[in-house]
């Protein structure tokens, strides 16, 4: 490597780290992005092999509209490329629901074009009395309208919480909120903030949701870091940072198995949890910034599962099942943690060729399916969770099950070993790092910043809201702000 001295060293190329590592080079700040696997991307991993071309784990980005990666790629001044493959007017069916009310024999099933804001679909799907229907437009417009200011009033307090105070603790529209705080935040209704659930659905009505881009998200990622390299980024894979090097509170640089390198700057987008007990250390920072950090709670992961079919048989782009007893809340997460699986199973599924003709090769098709579990990459029910996961496929979708081709299983043993080390119990396969957990989001998330200077964090865990791509992007903006006065301060100094 020709260089050892760099501004600023950016670790991982997930969407925290590579928007983060791509802003600070454009603006002149001489940047080493490092990743420790071949391939990039992190969780925003994109498949492209064999002639398929898809997201190794299913995701929708919310907001679709005035997403961090627009703001991002206009200031790269590539915003033509922006291009995602789902606009919040898109007028085609692209959506599939399958809900099941707990005294109904059989799962209803319907397709519409996607957003939220008319209910006159969910009324028919989830079998409303006009009663319900009051009491759910009630709800949803007090959720639609809620000022900022309200809603930063929610971090500690669960989405559960909110509801039950406006006497929903059952029915249609509870039981949707808790497929979707399992399928949009990885979380249960009872651990969610409603600050950030209130946030994202508020996205999802106004801006669009479900979001995709042709290619998978790499498509993100590829932009990016093809502009980063453009303008004199250095970028190594295959790198794993060992250490994080910090003398007197103060970063100094990082070692790895390629050699040392120096910056005054460390940007790690490798985990809270990860940076401070494992890369850096404990013994470099004060004992309860050590013990606030041992707190905070691991988010939850989702399991996957990729159906490649030998025709086309989905006709629409997302696929979302659930009935009154699948989604998990805690007291059901702890059964199925103790090997009582719900009869029934939440999913939450992508169909890429409806997004991109190129997704899979002629006359094939590929499926990636998930739902939520534990984030614990030792979990011993995972197993379980993927037999139940396609018993229900087969239930809801029989069409597929002759067009199976083969199949794959994804865990959080393997979200932890393509992503994030596991260092505390539980920790490794997060979805969405700390994810949208009351107490430790809005106001309440870690800052970037650190105690010791010159590290930040960037990504999922620390200084954004929103929903998990999403919220990466946010952070590598706000940290890219952040570093450039760090450096603009430090060069005073001197
Ligand atoms: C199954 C699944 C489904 C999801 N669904 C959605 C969805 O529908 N919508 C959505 O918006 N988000 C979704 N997410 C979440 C989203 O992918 C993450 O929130 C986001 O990618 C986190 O970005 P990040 O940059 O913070 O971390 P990561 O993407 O985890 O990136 C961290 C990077 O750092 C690298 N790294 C770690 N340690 C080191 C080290 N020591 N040295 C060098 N490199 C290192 C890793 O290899 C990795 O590339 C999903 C995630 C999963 C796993």
């Amino acid at each position: 490597m020709k260089e050892q001295n760099y501004d600023v060293i950016v670790i991982g190329t997930g969407p925290g780290g590579a928007s983060c590592a791509t802003l600070l080079q454009k603006r002149g700040i001489r940047t080493l992005l490092l990743e420790k696997n071949e391939v990039l991307g992190g969780k925003m991993y994109s498949v492209d092999s064999d002639g398929y071309a898809y997201d190794l784990f299913p995701h929708g980005q919310v907001p679709i509209r005035g997403n961090a990666f627009e703001d991002i790629f206009a200031e790269l001044g590539v915003s033509d490329e922006y291009v995602p493959a789902l606009d919040i007017d898109d007028q085609r069916e692209m959506i599939t629901m399958a809900y099941r009310r707990k005294e109904w024999p059989e799962y209803r099933v319907l397709s519409q074009k996607q957003g939220l804001t008319d209910p006159t679909p969910f009324f028919e799907l989830w079998g409303a009395t006009p009663e319900e229907c009051e009491q759910i437009m009630a709800v949803m417009v007090e959720i639609m309208t809620l000022p900022p200011e309200e809603r930063a009033k929610l971090d500690d307090v669960t989405m559960d919480e909110w509801l039950a105070a406006r006497q929903v603790r059952s029915g249609p529209l509870y039981s949707y909120l808790g497929f979707q705080a399992n399928a949009s935040l990885a979380e249960p209704i009872d651990l969610v903030a409603a600050s950030e659930m209130i946030l994202i659905l508020q996205q999802m009505m106004i801006q669009g949701g479900g979001g995709q881009y042709k290619g998978g998200f790499a498509l993100l990622t590829n932009v990016m870091l093809r502009e980063f390299e453009k303008n004199g980024g250095t970028l190594v894979k295959g790198c794993r940072v060992e250490k994080i090097l910090v003398d007197n509170g103060a970063v100094q640089g990082v070692t790895t198995a390629k050699g040392a390198f120096r910056a005054p700057v460390v940007v790690s987008s490798a985990g809270i949890h990860p940076t401070v007990l494992k890369l850096v250390g404990p013994e470099h920072f004060d004992k309860s910034y050590v013990n606030y950090v041992k707190r905070l709670v691991p988010g939850w992961a989702f399991t996957s599962i990729r159906y490649f079919l030998d025709k086309p048989v989905m006709k629409t782009g997302i696929y979302a099942v659930w009935s009154d007893e699948s989604w998990l809340n805690l007291e059901r997460f702890k059964q199925v943690k103790a090997g009582k699986l719900p009869d029934e199973i939440t999913l939450f599924m992508v169909n890429h060729s409806f997004f991109d003709e190129n997704a899979a090769p002629p006359g094939k098709q590929v499926l990636v399916s998930g739902t939520v579990c534990s984030s614990n990459p030792e979990a011993g029910e995972i197993e379980a969770v993927w037999e139940k996961m396609d018993q229900q496929m087969k239930k809801l979708f029989p069409e597929i099950w002759d067009a199976i081709e083969r199949r794959e299983y994804t865990g959080p043993r393997e979200i932890s070993q393509l992503t994030r080390d596991s260092v505390v119990t539980a920790g490794g396969g997060e979805c969405v790092g700390l994810a949208q957990i009351v107490g430790q989001c809005g106001a309440m998330k870690p800052k970037s910043e650190t105690p010791v200077r010159g590290l930040y964090l960037s990504g999922a865990d620390a200084g954004a809201e929103g929903m998990g791509t999403h919220q990466s992007g946010l952070s590598g903006i706000r940290v890219t702000h952040m570093v450039e006065q760090y450096l603009d301060k430090l060069t005073k100094a001197l």
